[in-house]
């Protein structure tokens, strides 16, 4: 028998509208007159930079359109040869390697030259320093401005001194970004761009939570796909409609009963980044298996609760320090713990990048006190977001299938 394909959803084709939309108006942004286009990190302070007037571009998205592509893996050695390690980032090693060679996947997608040259770089290193590494890069190669927020790490509860410190930090780079826009900030425009960027993150909430409904209308790998303008459009009208559109179609499967995996049978929880190269392969073994992996800690970090528009500066703080990444492990241990409760996880997949230490939580035990604590069991496998050299396809297809085995008590 043929494997079964991924149920298609329909709300996707808007999505390719408003994202080659997107690609178009940064490109302009970078070349035309009187315009303006700030390269932001995909946890940096984009609110700020709309309310700005800057066309804003997430190089993240497109490491992981170089990663999903399967060119990333070849762009990587050329970024080794100029110094950068093949264990730092692999977003970072595929974007400037696929720069050193000219090449990027808006060229076929978008009739892109190339990709869209910033007039600044805003970085926030709540998430990893490799991403003011790699924004680095590119300020020295294009003498451009970079400007940043250095953030904390492993934190337990959010404090004042932490939302006051980040805060401070947006303020002050203010003046400098009002030089580059050539022009002020508005407070009510700012308060504008926070509310809408707090309704985002609500819809894309109420888009993951429907995957809490048993059998699930999603799984984790439509969630990689979907989440792209909770990540680069949020705070922005286009985006807000296109989840109203989604949430529809998945509240039409849920009454409808229809199953993203026919016949679910086990629901899993993901940690970790995605493998890009490998969404579709991992998506058609889990129908195969009837297994929906339902929830995910990477899809629900573009989820900003914090945002509001009354406090513009410190709430950006908070909800940027807020972050499950930004925090330690007792508090990321309940995170998990809630997220698989919530969503009636059987079991959990850790995915441990070799590339981003970052995002893999498997490394000092957790994967082994959350199983004890919860009763369910765990896989954890070894892969990358983006280099397949560090991923082997039949290693990680049996580790799925003996453990979905386990799952069912085989
Ligand atoms: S969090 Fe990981 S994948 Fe993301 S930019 Fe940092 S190192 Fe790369």
């Amino acid at each position: 028998m043929p494997d079964a394909k991924p149920k298609p959803i329909e709300t996707a084709k808007m999505m390719k509208r408003i994202m080659a939309d997107h690609f178009r108006e940064a490109d302009a942004a970078s070349r035309e007159a009187g315009k303006k286009l700030a390269w932001c990190t995909s946890v940096g302070p984009a609110e700020l930079l709309h309310a700005m007037g800057f066309t804003v571009y997430f190089p993240e998205n497109h490491a992981a359109m170089l990663g999903a592509t399967r060119t990333a893996t070849d762009h990587i050695p050329k970024a080794n040869a100029i110094g950068y390690s093949p264990d730092i980032c692999s977003y970072l090693t595929a974007d400037v390697g696929a720069h050193l060679a000219g090449k990027t996947p808006l060229q076929d997608a978008y009739g892109l030259t190339g990709i869209p040259k910033p007039h600044v770089l805003v970085y926030n290193t709540n998430q990893c320093r490799d991403v003011k590494d790699w924004f680095a890069f590119y300020a020295r190669k294009w003498n451009v401005p970079l400007v940043g927020v250095e953030s904390f790490r492993g934190v337990g509860d959010v404090t004042k001194e932490h939302v006051d410190s980040i805060a401070g930090q947006l303020r002050a780079m203010v003046p400098e970004l009002e030089r580059i826009a050539g022009r002020k900030l508005d407070l009510d425009r700012f308060r504008e761009v926070v509310k809408e960027s707090r309704e985002t993150s609500r819809l894309w909430r109420e888009t993951l939570e429907t995957a809490a409904h048993k059998p699930s209308p999603l799984t984790f790998f439509d969630g990689t796909i979907h989440m792209g303008p909770a990540v680069v459009l949020r705070g922005l009208p286009v985006a807000n409609e296109y989840y109203r559109a989604l949430l529809q179609e998945l509240r039409g499967r849920i009454d409808g009963k229809v199953a993203a995996v026919d016949g679910e049978r086990h629901r899993l929880y993901w940690d970790g980044m995605p493998v890009w190269g490998r969404l579709r392969e991992m998506a058609v073994q889990f129908l195969g298996l009837k297994t929906c992996v339902v929830a995910s800690t990477y899809c629900s970090s573009w989820i900003f609760d914090a945002l509001d528009p009354a406090e513009p500066f410190e709430s950006m703080a908070r909800a940027y320090t807020e972050l499950f990444i930004v925090r330690d492990d007792q508090y990321k241990e309940r995170y998990i713990r809630r997220m698989c409760e919530q969503f009636s996880a059987d079991g959990i997949i850790w995915h441990d990048a070799k590339t981003c230490p970052n995002n893999s939580n498997n490394r000092y035990g957790m994967p082994e006190r959350l199983s004890q604590a919860l009763g369910r069991p765990f896989v954890a496998f070894n892969g990358d977001l983006n280099d397949l050299r560090c991923y082997s396809d039949e290693q990680v297809k049996t580790q799925f299938e003996a453990f979905v085995e386990q799952l069912a008590g085989g």
